[in-house]
């Protein structure tokens, strides 16, 4: 990552207030948000002081229903499915669509989200993921599900190998515009970590959807291969040919295509939107790395973004929040998600299928260490460069979250009398096992909690194991193995019953929006040595943080609160400029 963009990280620089002041867009500061959420959740602690002086309590209560959800099956025998070829190639389909699903259909395309049409053995993820999670509590609307069958057959028409595709890039090649086309696109191009990654494509995608475009994905070699392809019968990838190559080099913050530097050189205007589509450049470049989100969501400048044929869009947020503050959006949007938490919950549902390499990761990862439990706690502890929390601090808080909350088993000294008494009204009915994924770069926090329940038993008698899939000390997003082990990370994590994620992580927040959870986030405290108080809290909605939007709504009066407008968009737990969405 360069200079510039690394000043322009996530974390790095965000609009946080400082002594009553807003530093400004691409200023790298060292800002500690020091933000308290007022969300708390119910904190659970009297039983523990109860016992205080008996036990010594590693970890909080261990409170939480048997679950209903069962380990996967593995004998799963998958019904046979309609192969790509045999599905209709236009928008109004209804001809060739399957036979109506079943109710084991349902679970499987994960309520009709999911298109049928697919080879089962060239993405094994897509139609068995949901056998390993809890039944989601959300269900995609009628209304999504027509869209994206309608999406898809627009993909096939305009997408790669397309002779629409062909004359679309001849365009593109020509430098000009074309007149209003049949067939316009979005090309996204990845940014920063895998996380931040997901929450863009899942965003470009909906605003893909949103304008009636085709949704292209540059995939340099440590992005390919990791995610099966979305759309039945084509591709989302760009193909070798296609004329732009030197994304890195050229869709840069200083780019003389970006919309913003066109608009500042007064090559185009918001205002100007009778200005012919010929007479634009052949692409514009939306620029919406997180201290750049402010050029884009004005109704005009959708206006005159909607001209341009090839858009290549570049962002490391989750953009797809602001979509919802679009009045021109406001109608479809409420028909596409009535259910607003679980916007990327449905997005990433529908496009992210791991491929089989990293399939084959999560499977035996998961048979070989969670698919006995009887409960999965997931614990994502993400320690950035720029909160570097010494362990002892991060690991005091893990604990006092976990008792606040009682997601863990509290666990007895061995020669405590309480002990004995414990274990034997244990004994008595079946043990319970629950398994802790710790997810980290570290291993320290796997090694500490790991030896706290080998040493010690706990107090319920039953059994915990704790679990960790890798720990790669230092971010590589550039080497495909290392992100590929990422997503398995996520993956996994997806499939816990309770989630327990790091404030302002996006790598959290992607597993938590797959799972469908509500998380439990540990709260960033005001400066690495200081202690985060509450240590976390119950998150409100399943849905990820948008942590840079806009400084202002346009048509908005100076110093409106955005997160005020309406009320399904509102601030976030762990990032207070944030926004996310409700309801
Ligand atoms: P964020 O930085 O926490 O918002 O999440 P990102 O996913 O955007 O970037 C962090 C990157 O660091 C990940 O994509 C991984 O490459 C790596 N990383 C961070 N935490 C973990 C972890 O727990 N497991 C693995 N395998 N990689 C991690």
């Amino acid at each position: 990552m360069d200079a510039a963009a690394r000043a322009r990280t996530p974390r790095g620089a965000h609009k946080v207030a400082i002594g009553g002041g807003e530093l400004g867009r691409g200023e790298k500061a060292c800002r500690w948000p020091g933000w308290r959420a007022t969300a708390r959740a119910e904190v659970v602690v009297l039983g523990f002081l109860a016992t205080l002086a008996l036990l010594v309590v590693m970890f909080g209560g261990g409170a939480g229903s048997q679950p209903a959800f069962a380990s996967p099956r593995t004998e799963f025998v998958q019904k046979p499915v309609s192969t790509a070829s045999h599905v209709r190639a236009d928008d109004a389909g209804s001809d060739d669509d399957p036979a109506p699903p079943t109710r084991h259909d349902q679970d499987r395309l994960f309520g009709g989200l999911l298109s049928p049409a697919f080879d089962e053995q060239s993405c094994r993820s897509r139609y068995a993921s949901s056998l390993y999670r809890r039944p989601s509590l959300f269900r995609p609307s009628t209304h999504l599900v027509e869209r994206l069958r309608r999406y898809e057959a627009r993909h096939r028409r305009c997408g790669p190998g397309a002779p629409l595709f062909k004359d679309a890039v001849e365009h593109l090649r020509s430098g000009r515009n074309a007149v209003q086309s049949e067939c316009q696109y979005v090309v996204w191009t990845p940014f920063n970590g895998l996380g931040n990654r997901m929450l863009s494509l899942a965003s470009t995608f909906l605003y893909t959807l949103l304008t009636n475009r085709v949704l292209l994905v540059h995939a340099p070699q440590e992005f390919d291969g990791l995610f099966c392809e979305p759309f039945p019968g084509s591709s989302w990838t760009l193909p070798a040919d296609f004329p732009i190559t030197d994304f890195a080099g050229i869709f840069t913050m200083w780019s003389s295509t970006s919309y913003k530097n066109m608009r500042q050189a007064g090559a185009i205007s918001s205002d100007n939107r009778n200005v012919s589509s010929e007479r634009l450049p052949s692409y514009v470049f939306l620029d919406l790395i997180q201290s750049f989100t402010d050029d884009a969501f004005c109704e005009a400048d959708q206006r005159v973004l909607a001209k341009f044929n090839w858009m290549v869009v570049k962002s490391d947020v989750y953009f797809a929040t602001m979509l919802f503050l679009i009045p021109a959006y406001e109608s479809e949007l409420a028909r596409l998600f009535p259910e607003k938490e679980a916007v990327f919950h449905h997005l990433a549902r529908y496009l992210f299928h791991p491929s089989n390499d990293v399939w084959g990761i999560v499977r035996r990862f998961y048979e070989a260490y969670l698919a006995r439990a009887d409960e999965r706690v997931g614990l994502q502890v993400r320690v950035f460069p720029e909160m570097p929390i010494p362990f002892e601090n991060m690991y005091g808080q893990i604990v006092r979250c976990s008792e606040q909350e009682g997601l863990l088993p509290k666990v007895v000294q061995k020669n405590d009398a309480a002990n004995n008494h414990s274990s034997a009204v244990a004994s008595e009915s079946r043990k319970k096992l629950t398994s802790v994924l710790v997810t980290s770069l570290f291993s320290d926090y796997y090694e500490r909690i790991r030896g706290v329940y080998y040493t010690n038993p706990t107090a319920s008698g039953d059994y915990v194991e704790v679990h960790q899939p890798s720990h790669d000390r230092e971010q590589h997003t550039e080497a495909r193995g290392h992100n590929q082990r990422a997503l398995a990370e996520i993956y996994l994590l997806s499939f816990c019953d309770r989630i327990v994620t790091t404030a302002v992580s996006t790598f959290g927040y992607v597993a938590h929006g797959l799972a469908g959870v509500r998380p439990w986030v540990l709260l960033r405290p005001p400066s690495p040595e200081a202690p985060a108080d509450p240590a976390c809290v119950r998150s409100e909605t399943v849905e990820p943080c948008l942590q840079a939007p806009p400084r202002r709504k346009c048509g908005a009066d100076e110093g409106t609160d955005m997160g005020a407008m309406v009320p399904y968009v509102r601030h976030c737990e762990d990032v207070r400029e944030g926004l996310k969405l409700f309801g």
